[in-house]
């Protein structure tokens, strides 16, 4: 397995799971990053290159336009989705894509039901709780039980590198801040791990890509480290139809 491609080893166990988190190998470059429509399908297959099953194409993958929100959409078709940043699915043969560069990929599957999303999630995501509301918008749409759903999250900006304003740490509570010197630091990770927990989900069906993006540049794209000029990650998943 090529090394440019990370995945996680409770999703590769199942069998008709598809997903990887990407790297700077996949990446969309910060130019292509302006176009979000559906013309990116072509370019995000030619990145994935041959990667890719032959089946996966510009007919079962499904974007969104990614906003900072809480918005989350069920998808039947392919689709680019507007003011999106989660997406759940029960079709077989549909491919999820997240774009990131530092917020977090998070991918959740549960499998009694045949079901899988994916989020864009990065502090704004958290503050709107968009985790919380994928797992109940499962529960509550597609009858899942949470003690029954694995999740991965993928590389992201991590606690030694999440500054975060002081006018903002009371939206997330004492246990999640780390002060450094005279700066305030998100754990992010725990942050998420802690809301996942709150909504049923076993914390020893969680894993996490222990890969800060922003310490490790060469590898992944960093949102803080350049200052917004910068690429976007590509992070897939889908269910096979076998
Ligand atoms: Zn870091």
């Amino acid at each position: 397995m090529c090394s440019k491609f990370i995945h996680t080893s409770l999703l590769k166990k199942k069998n008709n799971i598809f997903h990887y988190f990407g790297s700077r190998s996949n990446a969309l470059s910060p130019e292509e990053i302006q176009e979000l429509e559906l013309s990116q399908v072509n370019r995000t297959l030619e990145l994935f290159d041959h990667y890719v099953p032959d089946k996966i194409g510009p007919d079962n993958l499904v974007y969104m336009e990614q906003i900072h929100g809480n918005k989350i959409k069920n998808v039947e078709k392919a689709d680019f989705l507007k003011e999106t940043d989660g997406l759940i699915t029960k079709r077989k043969d549909l491919y999820l894509i997240v774009r990131t560069a530092d917020c977090a990929p998070i991918f959740l599957y549960n499998e009694p039901s045949g079901t899988v999303a994916a989020l864009h999630c990065g502090w704004r995501g958290t503050i709107k709780n968009i985790v919380e509301k994928t797992v109940q918008k499962m529960e509550k749409e597609y009858n899942i039980n949470p003690s029954e759903v694995v999740v991965s999250i993928g590389p992201s900006l991590r606690k030694c590198c999440f500054e975060i304003g002081a006018e903002i740490i009371g939206e997330f509570g004492s246990n999640y801040i780390e002060k450094r010197k005279d700066k305030y630091y998100l754990k992010f990770i725990d942050l998420i791990i802690s809301k996942l927990v709150s909504q049923g989900i076993n914390r020893k069906h969680i894993e996490v890509v222990g890969q800060c993006t922003r310490c490790n540049q060469d590898r992944f794209y960093s949102y803080r480290a350049t200052k917004g000029q910068t690429g976007r990650m590509l992070n897939i998943i889908g269910m096979t139809d076998n």
